[in-house]
């Protein structure tokens, strides 16, 4: 007779559940599930009955969430969340968002029959990317109290996010019901990483230390337009110049500051001649890292180099701060819970920072939130080609098991 490990078998379901779900599009030919589009119908039933499978009880919550839940050993006992988003960027690939679904329902699966001092519930989030509304996150801001403020925003049709929820069937009125409710032991997310670190350093999964903090503001510089001929080069103001010395000024700062990433990502010129000088250059910055403090200090020096080149030519500088989002920790116990499931299940599992914003970010507001990502082949993600490879997942689901039953021998804590 043939020993099948059973955690193996999970790991393919998980994988091939991904593969199942990039089926329920609203784009034949594509994968692509925006918030409450028809095919989210198709994903909750997909699921639910899963769940059914493994004896739990399943609730859509009144922003669209599926919530799977075995309850714990006493009513009062805290819960343990596991899961991530279901819904796509446009021509998505099948794993970001998904995948930490299905193994959040694989590591149920694994523990069917291992007693737990805490409930658990699985989540599968409506709403993470922000294609539909501009702004990302409504599925898990339903579980922390912070939807309500956002559903008079509008989407292209000019559809509300009040009457999307309500077109669905679902009753805003019904969020508070929502929202985490009793005490919790945490949140883990399994996510895919959607760079290059693990794969760089020949690593399966890594534990995401941090959610890097990030800014986005806008740079207008105005200097004059006048005759690219005519005009020597001491007598012009040319606003262009100023903005691509700081794009450049941008790039060398971060390549200098460890874990440190800044973007120029958009930069336009007026009057857009090859004759004339540029009076009007526009341009964005995205800074990012970790610790909160690096990410002031660089921002506070490529401000000081922006205005000092658009002094030295005469140029005005208007700096308008889009977002300013702190980084955001993960919990250390359940980060010190994944390295040590890691080791005993013997993966190597490097700590790495998440530049992404996730679900895990909007719940560590109210319990402890921790990652693990896996690896993403040649880090391609919101493509098509999107992969994540059966070995990594295997190992991912190995270490989301150990975890939660270290978890549980230490009574949650
Ligand atoms: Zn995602």
């Amino acid at each position: 007779m043939i020993e099948i490990d059973p955690i193996a078998g999970l790991a393919v379901r998980a994988r091939a559940a991904c593969l199942d779900l990039a089926r329920l599009t609203e784009v034949p030919g594509e994968i692509t599930r925006t918030f409450l589009s028809p095919p989210t119908r198709d994903v909750t039933a997909y699921l639910s009955a899963w769940a059914a499978e493994l004896g739990l009880s399943v609730r859509v919550d009144a922003a669209g969430n599926l919530r799977a839940r075995r309850e714990g050993p006493s009513p009062d006992a805290p819960t343990l969340y596991l899961g991530s988003h279901v819904d796509t960027v446009p021509n998505a690939g099948a794993f970001d968002g998904v995948l930490g679904v299905t193994l959040a329902f694989a590591v149920a699966a694994a523990l069917r029959d291992t007693p737990l001092p805490f409930a658990l519930e699985l989540l599968a989030f409506s709403e993470e990317e922000g294609v539909r509304f501009g702004v990302p996150f409504i599925g898990s801001r339903a579980l922390t109290g912070t939807l309500e403020p956002l559903l008079t925003l509008e989407d292209a049709r000019g559809v509300s996010v009040r009457g999307a929820l309500e077109a669905y069937g679902l009753d805003p009125a019904e969020l508070p019901g929502a929202r985490v409710g009793g005490p919790s032991v945490g949140f883990l997310e399994f996510h895919i990483e959607q760079g290059p670190v693990l794969q760089a350093a020949g690593a399966s999964v890594g534990v995401v230390s941090a959610i890097a903090g990030q800014d986005r503001l806008l740079l207008d510089f105005v200097g004059q337009a006048s005759h690219a001929g005519t005009t020597p080069m001491a007598h012009r103001r040319d606003a262009l110049a100023a903005a691509a010395r700081f794009a450049v000024a941008a790039e060398d700062l971060a390549r200098s500051v460890p874990g440190l990433v800044a973007t120029v990502g958009v930069m336009t010129a007026r009057p857009g001649a090859i004759n004339v000088i540029p009076g009007e250059a526009h341009c964005t910055l995205d800074i990012r890292h970790e610790h909160d403090p690096v990410r002031a200090g660089a921002l506070d020096t490529l401000l000081a180099d922006a205005r000092r080149f658009a002094g030295e030519r005469g140029v005005t500088l208007t700096v308008t701060h889009k977002m300013a989002q702190p980084a955001v920790p993960m919990a250390p116990a359940f980060r010190g819970g994944l390295r040590r499931a890691a080791s005993q299940v013997g993966q190597l599992a490097p700590d790495l920072v998440s530049g992404a914003g996730h679900d895990a970010m909007i719940l560590a507001d109210v319990m402890p939130a921790a990652m693990l990502f896996l690896r993403s082949p040649n880090a391609l993600s919101h493509h098509p080609d999107e992969m994540a490879e059966p070995a990594d997942v295997e190992a991912a689901l190995r270490v989301g098991v150990a975890f939660v039953q270290d978890l549980a021998a230490r009574g949650g804590r």
